[in-house]
């Protein structure tokens, strides 16, 4: 992501507090003053949905939110959108905060902004797949034969033409999920909100959407969130990631720094469970290139390794744990990008990196 998109985030959550019953403003003061969910549902009743919240989200950047069934990812997610309304606590989306908005508005901001991708699919039972992915148009005022043909280029980008007169019922979970994902990208929100969009599916079919997903994100740049409580599926996808915990943000960063410097314990659980060394890529490691190579190095570099810069660790393992000399790393054009050590892959199979080279 370059420098310029960075300086300008698309979504700012500031002091975000959310909390459940109907005295949720005096509860809030015992929030502040630092009790625990727990405690606090004991003696009131109310739960801590969220706790001072503070994020920035960039255009174009998959941002993952993970933790725990009931640490708060759906409330944050539902007030990007203003599913929920906030206890305490403000949503910016480009210089506008959500909570200023009238109920016309905010018609115009769910249907042009954002939109949804819903664990359970959400499509309507009694509509074909085509009218299911061409509704946000339709309900937009666009005549059929635009969102018709909208409609159909989507259902092709997710690879699911000819299905467009079956039911929703006729498909299967990993088809149905294409479709809900055709119908977000069918209204060109600029912002994706995926709320555990693929924990409902098969592990392989699941792997196969966030393949698709990784593809469509490198055409589209949407800005996308999306919620897991799976930390394969967020440092697969997640350009940076924020786990939560019991309504606290815990943690954010980049997968690498997740990965090799976990918060605390909670974090840790997570981590201990990810092969590392399918995790973090020969890009993520590797030193930033130093030593000019001569060609004929690097064609014989090349023959010995094809060490693309997302190859995976695990694959690149024995060759670099039997050269002693640090091994060239090349990109798809055969430039030599960096070198990788054994001594760097060491350190990062064992923990010891504290600022990986990005
Ligand atoms: P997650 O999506 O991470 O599983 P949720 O955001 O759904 O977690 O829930 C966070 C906490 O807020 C949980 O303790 C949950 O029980 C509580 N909660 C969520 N929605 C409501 C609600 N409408 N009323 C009361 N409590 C709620
Ligand atoms: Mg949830």
């Amino acid at each position: 992501m370059s420098n310029e998109q960075r300086t300008t985030p698309l979504i700012q959550v500031k002091n975000l507090y959310k909390i459940f019953g109907p005295k949720d403003k005096q509860v809030l003061k015992k929030v502040k003053a630092g009790e625990s969910k727990d405690a606090i549902l004991a003696e009131t009743g109310h739960t801590v949905g969220l706790s001072d919240i503070n994020l920035d989200i960039y255009p174009g950047e998959i941002f993952v939110i993970m933790g725990l069934s009931g640490s708060g990812k759906s409330t944050l997610i539902r007030h990007f959108n203003r599913l929920i309304e906030p206890t305490e606590g403000s949503i910016i989306i480009e210089d506008t905060d959500v909570m200023t908005l009238n109920a016309k508005q905010l018609q115009d901001f769910r249907r042009h902004k954002m939109s949804m991708v819903f664990q359970r699919f959400g499509l309507m039972p009694h509509r074909t797949v085509l009218q299911n992915v061409g509704y946000g148009l339709h309900v937009q005022g666009a005549k059929p034969a635009q969102w018709q043909q909208q409609a159909q280029q989507w259902l092709t980008t997710v690879g699911l033409a000819g299905y467009e007169q079956s039911y929703p019922a006729n498909l299967s979970g990993g088809q149905q999920q294409r479709v809900g994902l055709a119908r977000a990208l069918c209204t060109n929100a600029e912002v994706l909100l995926m709320d555990e969009a693929f924990s409902a599916l098969d592990p392989l079919i699941r792997s196969e959407m966030q393949d698709q997903l990784i593809e469509l994100q490198q055409k589209l740049h949407k800005t996308i969130i999306f919620i897991t409580h799976d930390l394969d599926e967020a440092l697969r996808l997640g350009d940076r990631i924020a786990i939560l915990r019991d309504g606290k943000l815990i943690q954010q960063g980049k997968p690498v720094d997740i990965l090799l410097n976990p918060a605390d314990d909670y974090v840790e659980a997570f981590v201990k469970d990810v092969n590392r060394a399918r995790a973090l890529t020969v890009a993520t490691v590797m030193k930033p290139q130093c030593v000019r190579i001569s060609a004929e190095t690097i064609g014989e570099a090349v023959a010995e390794m094809r060490n693309a810069t997302d190859a995976l660790l695990e694959t690149v393992i024995p060759e670099t744990l039997d050269s002693d000399h640090p091994l060239p790393v090349i990109n798809e054009d055969g430039d030599v990008t960096g070198r990788l050590s054994r001594s760097t892959l060491a350190e990062a199979l064992s923990d010891q990196i504290k600022e990986p080279q990005d």
